[in-house]
């Protein structure tokens, strides 16, 4: 059977973090009270003239170079023609034949392989507002996203992705480096971080493209890759059937986990771009793109080498905990107040994670310190409470703020001692006679409940394998 390969490459928009708007002054935040963030520039009144936001434009620079890009010395702004609502001017001002940045490239990491993605181009442009239809029936349209500055990145043609995980690979790591360099909050629930991945099928080592479908509306990594393994799936049964595949625009349903038709794709002269004629060329100058490359933070692929080597941290764990600033640094902390990162780790990807996931909030919001999670790692550590203990005494942080020495010392200490243990064995076997005989028969299943009993006894404070140990040590005397 013919073998087939994706070629993928990816548009993302990225919604940057600036005081105002991109052509005006209105305030530039997420949600609010519809069209209260408005002004006759935004709202595209006759007359009303842009303003280019400097710190915009800093924004998009930036990442550019931390994405290796070449800065065009004069970059300049073009119109994107089209109508839709949520519109107002009836354009799109957008970067077409020179934008900021281009020619640059991110390197991914998957199964160990570490693949370059290349980036084309990296412009600026201005979001659109936001059609809303109502329960009545009715639709209304919300302008306060209306002039937002909006970063696009482009991945180079022919693409270089050629699986749905080297694309959320590549989006893992554009997200965070966009964190840290600050540019976007990455918020894919709240559209500020925006992909549309497109992908084409061809024979497997073939030079030529197949046409190719994009995929819009997708606001999860898990919808980025679930949808791009359908529409492999999907382009791929397409060619077997001896059908083509047709060029066009997709979406993703994620309560039927497939993609639909959207639309025919248009072509770009459908657009008829041209130069935006009231902002003059935008002109960066070597000293502007020194002084931001001088004040560059450091990117993840440092921190994450950093991590791993003074660490010792898996690949797997380097890229969760590197993800954004925030992440890292408590990390970091945790890990200098315990010197147990290994432990630090695996707790903040598992219950941390967990807690923070089902309440919504970012780690910096939590109210258990890096330095009390380090704390808590310590008392397993020292033996002084088991990890069983330790995974309530989390809950109650994450919960109320409480310390772990404040817990311990309304808990006190697990139960090490091995007198005090066999004592509650004792217990436990005295009280339930027929299980223990139907253990000693050869139902070591039943194990797991005496076990359960004797925690249950010491109000979860047996340690776990003490008891273990003695129960396994009766067992072999009996039977
Ligand atoms: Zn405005």
């Amino acid at each position: 059977m013919t073998e087939y390969e994706a070629v993928i490459g990816m548009e993302v928009h990225a919604e940057l973090l600036t005081e105002s708007k991109m052509f005006c002054g209105c305030r530039n935040a997420f949600g609010g009270e519809p069209n209260t963030r408005c002004c006759p520039v935004c709202l595209a009144m006759p007359g009303a003239l842009p303003v280019v936001n400097r710190k915009a434009v800093e924004h998009v620079i930036r990442t550019a170079l931390a994405l290796n890009c070449s800065i065009n010395a004069s970059a300049k702004f073009d119109r994107k023609n089209y109508f839709y609502p949520d519109l107002p001017k009836g354009y799109q001002i957008s970067q077409y034949d020179r934008p900021i940045g281009v020619n640059g490239w991110l390197d991914i990491e998957v199964g160990g392989k570490t693949t370059r993605v290349r980036i084309r181009r990296v412009h600026l442009e201005e979001d659109t507002g936001k059609l809303m239809h109502l329960p009545s029936g009715d639709s209304a349209v919300d302008y306060n996203r209306a002039g937002v500055p909006l970063m696009e990145i482009v991945t180079e043609f022919p693409p270089d992705m050629r699986s749905a995980d080297e694309a959320r690979a590549y989006l893992i790591a554009l997200r965070a480096l966009l964190t840290y360099t600050g540019a976007s909050d990455g918020r894919m629930e709240e559209g500020s971080l925006r992909c549309e991945p497109n992908l084409s099928i061809r024979v497997k080592g073939s030079d030529t493209f197949g046409a190719k479908t994009e995929i819009k509306n997708l606001n999860s990594f898990r919808a980025v890759h679930r949808s791009i393994e359908y529409e492999i799936a999907r382009q791929i049964e397409v060619l077997r059937r001896g059908e083509a595949v047709r060029q066009e625009t997709r979406g993703w349903s994620d309560a039927r986990q497939e993609t639909f038709v959207q639309r025919s794709k248009e072509d770009e002269q459908e657009y008829r771009y041209f130069p935006e004629p009231d902002l003059p060329p935008l002109m960066i100058g070597e000293e502007w793109i020194e002084s931001i490359r001088r004040q560059m933070p450091e990117l993840p692929s440092s921190v994450r080498e950093r991590l791993r080597r003074d660490y010792g941290l898996r690949a797997a764990e380097a890229d969760w905990i590197t993800q954004n600033p925030a992440t890292a640094a408590y990390f970091t902390e945790a890990s200098r107040a315990c010197g147990l990162p290994a432990q630090v780790a695996s707790w903040m990807m598992g219950d941390f994670a967990r807690l923070l996931n089902a309440s919504g909030l970012a780690i910096e919001q939590a109210r258990v310190a890096p330095e009390q999670l380090g704390r808590l790692l310590s008392l397993i550590d020292a033996g002084r409470i088991s990890g069983k203990m330790a995974k309530g005494f989390f809950e109650r942080m994450f919960e109320t703020g409480a310390t772990p020495d404040a817990l311990l010392a309304e808990h006190g200490d697990q139960v090490t001692d091995e007198a005090a243990i066999a004592s509650l064995v004792d217990q436990v076997i005295a009280a339930e006679p027929d299980v223990w005989a139907a253990i000693c028969a050869g139902d070591e299943r039943k194990l797991t409940y005496v076990m359960g009993q004797v925690m249950k006894l010491s109000r979860g404070k047996a340690n776990p394998q003490e008891t273990r140990r003695l129960l396994d040590g009766r067992l072999e005397k009996e039977r």
